[in-house]
């Protein structure tokens, strides 16, 4: 058994993938070939946004936003202290700092009333400008945008989706990756929609912005990328991985039918025991994981050892807070904060195997050996 089978999921669309990966390499446009275009039209198209800008992964994704936005040094930018380090790394690495704020006990995601008193006490010390507030689509569950929205007007902020665990996702009719003034996300294999390699892009409906961003992935190009207005990075999407994307691309929202079946599965068998995952009737969930949270951590790792000894592989995701890293728990937005919500997560949370195309037989052998356990 896989934790995210994406060997099953090539088996499955094969037919489709094959010829379309066949087809550039005939072409021989490895490099910005027509697949690119046409992939972010299609998903722009699926997302309901003016442009997507595809790059070389999810981290350049944010990277390139930061870079376009100007965000650097003395500039505060606000993070969940529950995701991954690539949400703000890009942001640290442009001489920023990051912000971290206590999850919301029950979403997982960026808590607005946590986020309010960290831009309050960035305020209040006066040292940084607050730029950006950016949401995570944890684990494929919908942060809550208008609240988000809210308070990056109040506070004249940019708002940043990471929707890198979100593509398939939906809140209030509006699918994941078009919210904030621009959202990035990732392509990496095992994401909601992911690719057979590394792969990002950036969503927004700023024309002005989708331009920059367009120069500054290929080197700060001007009208050719030997006519340079700015310093850029390297940064695209092969060809390859956008013709494989495309063919995903279509089956996105059967593969997200497939996911909340599973989910529903757990759900029924595991709520007695232990929190499930809980989505707000406003939004759908990408669920990119299935998550648990255990009473206590002797009982998580209690389940851990049963799952292991079965042959089933398990994972905290993640072991640490941000504001547990080596790299930032001696910063000033580290020390001195308590996170009850993000501490609590780490402690006892545990995801279990999940992909659209985990068989039945395998889910009950899941739930069948947690159930013995928990019992
Ligand atoms: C995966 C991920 C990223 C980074 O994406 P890469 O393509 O691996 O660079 C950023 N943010 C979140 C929340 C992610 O899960």
């Amino acid at each position: 058994m896989e934790f995210i089978d994406i060997q099953a999921q090539y088996m499955h669309l094969k037919k489709e993938i094959d010829p379309a990966v066949l087809d550039v390499m005939a072409s021989g446009q490895f490099i910005m070939g027509n697949a690119v275009t046409e992939f972010e039209q299609e998903f722009a198209r699926y997302l309901n946004v003016k442009h997507v800008v595809s790059c070389a992964n999810g981290t350049d994704a944010l990277q390139l936003l930061y870079m376009a936005w100007g965000i650097g040094k003395g500039d505060a930018v606000f993070v969940p202290d529950i995701t991954f380090i690539a949400t703000h790394e890009p942001a640290c690495l442009l001489g920023a700092e990051a912000v971290f704020c206590d999850i919301d006990p029950v979403s997982w995601n960026l808590c607005p009333k946590a986020l309010e008193e960290r831009i309050i006490a960035v305020q209040k010390e006066g040292r940084l400008t607050p730029r950006c507030i950016v949401g995570v689509d944890f684990l494929g569950n919908p942060c809550d945008w208008d609240a988000l929205a809210e308070l990056a007007d109040k506070y004249g902020l940019l708002l940043l989706e990471d929707s890198a665990q979100g593509s398939s996702g939906f809140y209030k009719g509006k699918a994941c990756g078009s919210f904030g003034h621009a959202a990035a996300t990732s392509f990496f294999p095992t994401k909601p929609l992911g690719c057979f390699g590394d792969g990002g892009a950036i969503m927004t409906n700023d024309s002005e912005l989708a331009e920059v961003l367009r120069s500054l992935r290929v080197h700060g190009k001007g009208t050719s990328k030997y006519d340079n207005i700015r310093i850029g990075v390297n940064s695209r999407l092969d060809t390859i991985q956008a013709a494989i994307l495309s063919v995903k691309l279509t089956h996105l929202e059967r593969e997200n039918a497939l996911r909340q079946n599973i989910a529903d599965t757990y759900t029924k068998a595991l709520f007695p025991y232990c929190l499930t995952p809980v989505i707000e009737p406003c939004s759908k969930s990408a669920f990119a994981q299935y998550t648990i949270q255990l009473k206590d951590t002797a009982q998580r790792d209690m389940l851990m050892d049963a799952l292991k000894q079965n042959g089933i592989p398990c994972l905290v995701y993640y072991p640490a807070a941000q504001h547990q890293l080596p790299i930032f728990k001696e910063t000033v937005w580290a020390k001195n904060v308590k996170f009850p919500h993000s501490v609590n997560y780490v402690e006892r949370s545990l995801s279990l195997p999940f992909s659209p195309y985990i068989t039945p037989e395998d889910q009950q052998k899941v739930i069948a050996v947690l159930l013995e356990a928990l019992a």
